[in-house]
């Protein structure tokens, strides 16, 4: 039994490539390294450049590895960007699965896991967002996964195929170890910018939106460790595999922080002080994401190992003091209060 990973050499996929073969997982991973890196994959891990839409080269590995069941990461992800160019996301993200379907349901795999996101709900009516809210959401990157979705629930349906579709919410953090983590240049995430601004990279960062009505007046977000997150996809796998039937599960860890505490955070972990200036609201924003974790917490064998703020803000930070370091940056600017 093999597990076919699209996307596998990018930020969630390498992690979940690797929680994988350390259970002893087979794997083989296909990644057209537009956004990924070979480096990100441990060693003997097959990669194949191409994309995951290439029926061809998707039947090709199924058959030549012996694939049971697939989990497919490649996509685009950059909400901003997909509002510029959404065509290019309903390529990457919507007929991309429609042609890896195709070719799954034509070779017999019968397991599927998804990359879905919080983004399918829009604007929540109610926080935490529980599975059976509303899908309405907001951009071509949320409106791209939905279709996604849709299709396969329909595919599933008609055959016979089992699928878990993990909504993530806030992705962030970096392997404990600090063997891998988020390296794609020009990320727009917050623990990203704000390990940015840590390091010296950048000489400050904005808050988008300091007059929402929350505690501090800054947007809550619900932040997952990446590590769990790829453990999730593990027991998903182990779900499936069991024998369980198609299912939509939020992943986060149903807890929010606001981006002025995230910041806080990554200040505290890193003794280095750095520039925070108020900004205005960033367009397309929600201001509470949260989610629902009871149905996943039900569903799947799963418990989280890093539920801490300042434990996902320190890892965070020691990837990208390594990155630094690979890239001859030197040590890191530490700048006055
Ligand atoms: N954010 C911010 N400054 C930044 C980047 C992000 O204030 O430099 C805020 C953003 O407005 C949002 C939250 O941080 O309220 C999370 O944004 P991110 O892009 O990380 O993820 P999203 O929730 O939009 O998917």
């Amino acid at each position: 039994m093999t597990v076919l990973i699209t996307g596998g050499a990018g930020y969630i996929g390498s992690h979940t490539v690797l929680a994988l073969a350390e259970t002893g997982e087979n794997v083989v991973v296909i990644d057209n390294l537009s956004t990924g890196f070979s480096s990100s994959l441990p060693e003997g891990v097959p990669l194949f450049i191409g994309d995951a839409g290439d029926e061809n080269l998707v039947e090709g590995v199924i058959a030549s590895h012996g694939v049971d069941a697939i989990i497919h990461f490649a996509g685009s992800v950059i909400v901003s960007e997909s509002m510029r160019d959404p065509l290019a996301y309903y390529r990457n993200n919507t007929m991309t699965t429609r042609n890896l379907l195709n070719a799954a349901t034509k070779s017999g795999v019968k397991r599927f896991i998804f990359s879905s996101t919080a983004a399918v709900y829009g604007n929540p009516d109610h926080t935490p967002v529980p599975e059976e809210a509303p899908t309405r959401p907001l951009s071509p990157y949320g409106c791209s996964k939905l279709m996604s979705e849709i299709m396969l629930h329909d595919t599933a349906a008609a055959h016979g195929m089992n699928y878990v579709a993990l909504r993530y919410f806030n992705v962030a953090g970096a392997d404990p170890q600090a063997r891998i983590g988020l390296s794609t240049a020009g990320a727009t995430h917050l623990l990203k910018i704000a390990v940015e601004a840590a390091t010296g990279q950048r000489n400050k960062i904005d808050v988008f939106g300091t007059d929402y009505p929350t505690p501090d007046g800054s947007c809550i977000r619900d932040f997952i460790h990446v590590s769990d997150l790829a453990q999730a996809h593990g027991a998903a796998l182990s779900y499936l595999r069991d024998g369980g039937g198609p299912v939509t599960l939020n992943c986060g860890y149903g807890r929010g922080y606001s981006v002025i505490e995230t910041i806080e955070a990554v200040r505290r972990v890193s003794g280095r002080n750095f520039a925070v200036q108020c900004a205005d609201r960033r367009p397309g924003d929600i201001m509470t994401m949260v989610a629902d974790t009871r149905r996943i917490r039900a569903t799947l064998d799963w418990t989280p190992q890093f539920d801490d703020l300042d434990t996902i803000a320190a890892h965070a930070l020691a990837w990208e003091d390594k990155l630094l370091r690979q890239r001859g940056g030197g040590a890191p600017q530490a700048m006055s209060a």
